[in-house]
Formats: structure tokens, sequence, C-alpha cells
């Protein structure tokens, strides 16, 4: 019996997660690193061959007999070509041949693809898109990340900028977002853009048992915010409350372009369960046309943390495994 197994990566601006997969993505083993961005391009690069390495060594898997390795990174990248243009998490990267470097640093098949778009592959062929024809995904972090999946195939679009849901208007003039433009849904709710709306409530004057006695606004994370939510502060609950109703004008822009079967959240944010999405489905749901409205399922990721790991190595077995079976 020969085995086919498959690397797959998902580089993260803080962390970095390997992982080991047969062809029926079974996770044979995973770890994570951090990935200390600031000590350079060629460093990352070795940081990731020597956990591949390491997980080969401690599951007697030879390095030379995986079948390839994807990676999922951050955007805005060239495909084609297998270039990072930029990554705003990673301090001075720019224009650098990533696919070529870990290809020639490993020495095995590499394919590069979009992170989020990688996570929704993922969650379509093994999560909560199973037995669906057609999947959109918010990954909530510090950035909102978004992904397509529709017959099978991911939407990368033309310039490999599709879906960038993190980048949808909610307010043209609105606030100042990490891309340099004006009131992207990511200003509002990824992590930071929580917290500054937390802490600007704060200024003018509103209470909340997160401040006081010592405890200052800047020090906060999203995470306190919907903890304090969940305990009944009703400052803490506003914000959250208004964070869904972004995220739900979000997905009404998602269907109305992509209309597809579920709409998939992922990230930390979703650990708050029905304090997130009672209020996102509820403000969704009025927005919604008449056949969305009733139709279109919205849902909790079912891989979270996995999904990058998992997506990354179907991307690996889409490309390469019919090379050599
Ligand atoms: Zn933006």
């Amino acid at each position: 019996l020969f085995l086919s197994i498959f690397a797959g990566i998902d580089l993260g601006g803080t962390n970095i997660k390997i992982g080991l997969l047969t062809s029926e993505m079974k996770v044979l083993a995973q770890s994570s690193c951090r990935t200390e961005s600031e000590r350079g391009f060629d460093f990352v690069i070795g940081q990731m061959v020597a956990a591949v390495r390491a997980l080969c060594g401690q599951n007697h898997v030879a390095l030379a007999s995986l079948r390839g390795v994807g990676i999922g990174c951050p955007g805005p990248l060239n495909l084609k070509e297998g270039r990072v243009i930029m990554m705003p998490n990673f301090p001075g990267w720019r224009d650098l041949p990533i696919r070529e470097a870990l290809h020639q640093a490993i020495g095995l098949p590499v394919v590069l693809e979009n992170d989020a778009n990688v996570a929704a592959y993922g969650e379509y062929r093994m999560g909560a898109g199973q037995g669906l024809k057609s999947l959109a995904m918010f990954t909530l972090g510090t950035g909102i990340g978004g992904g397509i999946v529709t017959n099978g195939q991911m939407v990368r679009g033309e310039t490999d900028t599709a879906a960038e849901f993190g980048h949808i208007p909610m307010d043209l003039n609105g606030r100042l977002c990490g891309c340099g433009r004006r009131g992207c849904l990511e200003a509002y709710c990824g992590a930071p853009g929580l917290v500054k709306r937390f802490g600007e409530a704060v200024e003018d004057g509103r209470r909340s048992v997160l401040v006081g006695q010592g405890r200052k606004c800047e020090d906060l994370t999203a995470k306190d915010i919907f903890d304090a939510a969940a305990g009944g502060d009703a400052l803490a609950g506003e914000i959250v409350d208004r964070t869904a109703y972004y995220l739900a004008v979000a997905c009404d822009v998602v269907v109305n372009i992509v209309d597809p079967d579920i709409i998939v959240f992922a990230g930390g944010m979703t650990a708050a369960g029905d304090l997130l999405m009672k209020p996102l489905e509820k403000y969704a749901r009025e927005r919604f046309f008449p056949r969305p409205k009733v139709q279109t399922r919205l849902a909790i990721s079912r891989l979270q943390g996995d999904a990058g790991i998992i997506g990354a190595a179907l991307c690996a077995q889409n490309t390469f495994e019919t090379s050599a079976s």
C-alpha cells in the first residue's frame, strides 16, 4: 500500500501552522511556530523547511516521499509567478519569489495560494461546505480575509484579488483602513477596529466593567469585549451588536454578487458563538432578498484553525497528485 502524503503550510503574520496530510486529508501530524517575519524572508523560509522536516522525522516519513507542498500566504500575491507583492503584517516584505525559494530550500514541488482562499477551499471540501455547490468564507482576525469557492473551483480573479471581503466599504468617509482607503469592513470589525470603536465610546463618556481601576482601553483585546458582552456589559454588548450588523451588511454584498449556498465565518471571534451569530443572522435576513432570506445558510467554520493547512494540502494534491501515481 502506497500512501500519498502532502504538506500544508498556513503562513500567518504571527504564527506559521504546518501539517502533514494524507490523500483523504487526514491530519497525520501538525505543528506551529512563531513567524518572526522581522528576521527576514530567508529566516522564515528556513523555519518552514525545518518544521516540515521535523514533522517528517517524528512520523517516520521520508521528506523526499512527500508528493508536494501547498502554502497559503497573505496577499496581495502574483500566483502565476509565485510571488508575494507585499504583506501588510510583514515589515519590509516586498516582491519576493516565495514559491521558488521554498521549492529550492525543501526540494519538493510547491504550490502557492492566497491564505483566505485556501481556508475557504478547505472548508468547502472537508468542513461546513461539504456536499454544497458554493461557499463564501470570512476569516475574522486582526485583518478580515475572504474566499469564494463555486462548483469546486476557488475564485481567484484575473489579478488574484477576488474575494477581498475585508475591504468592502461600509462608509465611504469612514474609518481609515490599513490598506489606505476609508471605511473598509476590516477597519470596523478587525480585532483592532473593534477595540478602537469601544475606546471611542468610553472617551465619549460611556461606562463599562472593562475600564476604570487603572485598566485602559488600549490594553483590551477583542476577546475582552466579547467576554464582557457575554457577561452583560451594555457597552460591550452594543459594540458586538454593531460588529454583527457590519458583517451582515457585508454578507448582503456577498449574496448580491456571488449568491453562495453558505457563508462561513472562521477565526477567533467565532468562539463567541450565538453572541455573534444570532444578531448577524437577524440583520442579514432583514437585508437579503426574498430567496436568500430563507435559503442562504450562515454558519461557523467546522475546521477553524485547521482550514488553512487542510486547504493548502488539498491544493498540493490537486496540483501534484496525478503526476506520480
Ligand atoms: Zn481596506
